[in-house]
């Protein structure tokens, strides 16, 4: 094929490293990405330099995945308890009641796990969930502050501390919340539904992220009971005191089961306020609708209506091999999938799913420098599919990741061996 020389990008700075033949959302023929001090330094169709290559093969980048919701501090824990779990408030209670015995290494331990197998699936950005409380004390959040510092090399994490069996009735638990935002927690969340005044902790978080300038992430409105919700709540005191963009609301299950025009009314309502939403298909398909013996509801909120009508919304893990969850491989794009599965989106919604674990969350944690652009880090994880809408469907493999320019992964293709009669080294003699 004839080079137009017009694309051909020649470099008057030495490169690092250059990207070939890239396919990237919206550009409509693979691109070449050069990278410079840890930064893209140039897109063009054909980058004329002498710097170490990668060769894409038409393959597609994305700036990596983005959790917005995970909880690392009670990951990985299905081999310490029982695994007969009855639904949220039985796995609330058996978390609660080994949470004592979290030690800082503990939580380090599973934590890592967890990120390792992120990063690996392309997780580039996190926001973990972290319980502070009278029983965890602030042993967790040594821990993950730990993970922030030792895993930075893959992935930036963002701390999020919260009172997860409430606030109001738990003495001490504000104290310890302000200890943690005063020594490195990035934001606050909250749980409501947990609280023997839910409305007062509404009221108590929003005046703390005040006080200390931080976003706010609740988890809310978890069951499947549309009569009433917090959502009103959270969004009237979002505009009171002028926190749009800074609010996020997780799980919010109660909106699968209301009827477009309330769900229209609903979205209206969050697009205006500036608050966002988080779908966490795994854990709310795994205890929504348990009272039922059949026919259950599917209890997910329809994250891609509501993206369509502005409002932000994420789908994020939540939970890893817990009793909320006892599912996980850190895989983002497979959540992405899960989602879509289930929401009955087709595929020309494939890209908006993909979308809800990349830019729309990246939005919701306000990432201004997330994307493939001129001037942002180089997270760039390169999808076995040459399109998003077939990386969605196929849970395409991520083959290899950079972070800031720096290789954090490497994923080589199955070996396939076509012949029959050749077996293994060392089995099935
Ligand atoms: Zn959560």
């Amino acid at each position: 094929m004839p080079i137009n020389k017009q694309q051909i990008m020649p470099t008057d700075q030495p490169l690092d490293l250059v990207f070939r033949r890239v396919a990237i959302s919206g550009q409509d023929q693979p691109q070449d990405i050069g990278v410079k001090g840890g930064k893209i330094a140039a897109i063009a169709p054909q980058i004329r330099c002498d710097a170490p290559e990668i060769d894409a093969g038409g393959r597609l980048a994305v700036p990596g995945f983005v959790d917005s919701h995970i909880h690392l501090d009670k990951a990985c824990l299905l081999g310490r308890c029982g695994h007969n779990h009855g639904g949220l408030a039985d796995a609330i209670a058996t978390v609660a009641a080994m949470k004592r015995d979290f030690t800082e290494a503990d939580v380090y331990e599973r934590g890592a796990r967890v990120i390792q197998k992120a990063i690996g699936k392309g997780t580039t950005r996190m926001r973990t969930h972290v319980e502070v409380d009278p029983r965890a004390g602030l042993r967790s959040f040594s821990a993950i502050k730990a993970l922030k510092a030792d895993y930075a090399w893959g992935l930036d994490l963002s701390i999020c501390v919260f009172p997860q069996e409430g606030l109001t009735n738990d003495p001490g638990t504000e104290e310890l919340l302000v200890t943690a935002l005063q020594d490195g927690a990035d934001l606050l969340g909250g749980c409501p539904y947990t609280d023997t005044d839910p409305a007062a902790q509404i009221e108590r978080l929003f005046t703390l992220a005040q006080r200390f300038d931080v976003d706010l992430d609740f988890h809310l409105d978890f069951d499947l009971d549309p009569s009433w919700m917090h959502l009103d709540e959270v969004c009237r005191r979002t505009e009171r005191q002028g926190w749009g963009g800074r609010v996020a609301i997780g799980h919010v299950t109660k909106l699968s089961m209301v009827p477009p025009d309330r769900l229209a009314t609903i979205g209206q309502r969050l697009a205006d306020t500036g608050v966002g939403l988080t779908v966490l298909p795994a854990t709310d398909l795994y205890l929504m609708g348990r009272q039922e013996s059949h026919a259950r509801p599917r209890g997910l909120a329809p994250a891609h209506l509501l993206a369509e009508q502005g409002v932000r919304c994420s789908v994020a893990t939540n939970n890893v091999l817990n009793p909320f969850t006892p599912f996980g491989d850190g895989s983002l794009l497979r959540m992405a999938n899960l989602y879509a599965n289930v929401a009955q989106c087709g595929p020309h919604e494939f890209e908006q799913c993909l979308d809800l674990v990349t830019t729309s969350p990246a939005r919701l944690m306000r990432l201004d420098d997330y994307g493939i652009a001129i001037g942002n880090p180089a997270d760039l994880i390169i999808l076995d599919a040459a399109t998003p809408g077939a990386a969605l469907a196929e849970i395409a493999e991520p083959v290899i990741g950079f972070k800031r320019g720096r290789l954090s992964f490497e994923r080589p293709p199955a070996q396939l061996n076509m012949s029959v009669a050749r077996k293994p080294a060392g089995l099935l003699d």
